[in-house]
């Protein structure tokens, strides 16, 4: 479902990701961990082409994100191949990014509505199931101020799903979270994954890498410095620098 070959992506003089090579496939989650700066989120932007990578290439269900090659060549994509690429995919970000004038329920219906054209009907009852799959039925008519951060990071992966993603990225997803609310976050989340979701998940919870992950991928500096099986890797660190983060975090 993705795959990473090479990934480069510099800002400027400063790179970023130094060769990503990667592979998701469907219904895998897979755990990205690293410390502070070395690319985990620059890399989710590069997958779904919020960020354009220098070199390398990734592909998303086999599509090449971002470009159209032809004869070996590569031609940047319209904004509207663009757009449509980006909506099968869902992102899920620290901080909600709710709209703080509309309700839940308005929140996810909004995208539904304006770029798939669903009808407004359709879109609500789709939302309701949604808010029910996420433990907030009751909550549709509630504003983003009136609701926890771990409901608010509810709603937002409801929201998520509206579009029907083929696949979900998740960057920090309960870092900003008080932490008697990651749990209820975390468990909507194991349930995507039991769901067969395909995900790419950043995050320094290692139950959760533990017991949900097929994938565990340690990134430091730009680079893959280790990456296997979750359990395997976190019992048995195989870098110094796997080993120096994982002591710290753990
Ligand atoms: P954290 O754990 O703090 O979220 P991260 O692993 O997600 O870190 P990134 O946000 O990907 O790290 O940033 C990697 C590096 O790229 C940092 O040095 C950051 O300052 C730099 N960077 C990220 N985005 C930009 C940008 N738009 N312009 C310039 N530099 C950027
Ligand atoms: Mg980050």
């Amino acid at each position: 479902m993705v795959r990473a070959d090479r990934v480069c992506k510099n800002f400027g003089a400063l790179q970023v990701l130094k060769g990503i090579t990667l592979e998701v496939k469907r219904g895998e989650v897979l755990c990205l961990i690293g410390p502070s700066g070395s690319g985990k989120s620059t890399f989710l932007r590069c997958i779904n082409h919020l960020e354009q990578v220098n070199a390398g290439r990734l592909y998303v269900d086999g599509d090449l994100v971002g470009y159209r090659e032809k004869n070996g060549k590569l031609y940047e994509m319209s904004p509207r191949d663009a757009a449509r690429q980006r909506r099968d995919i869902g992102m899920v970000f620290q901080h909600f990014n709710l709209f703080p004038h509309r309700t839940a329920l308005e929140n996810i219906i909004e995208a539904p509505t304006r770029v798939k054209n669903l009808k407004r009907a359709d879109a609500v009852a789709r939302a309701r199931e949604l808010l029910d799959r996420v433990g907030l039925a009751d909550k549709a008519d509630a504003y983003p101020a009136q609701l926890s951060g771990g409901q608010q990071q509810r709603v937002a992966i409801a929201r998520a799903l509206a579009m029907d993603p083929k696949l979900m990225l998740f960057d920090e997803p309960t870092s900003a979270l008080d932490p008697e609310l990651v749990g209820e976050v975390l468990g909507v989340m194991r349930e995507l994954a039991a769901s067969g979701m395909t995900m790419v998940v950043v995050t320094h919870e290692m139950g959760f890498a533990r017991e949900v992950a097929d994938q565990l991928v340690f990134m430091d500096g730009g680079v893959v410095v280790e990456a296997g099986n979750p359990r395997e890797m976190l019992a048995n660190p195989r870098h110094d620098r796997t080993k120096a983060f994982l002591s710290r975090i753990l």
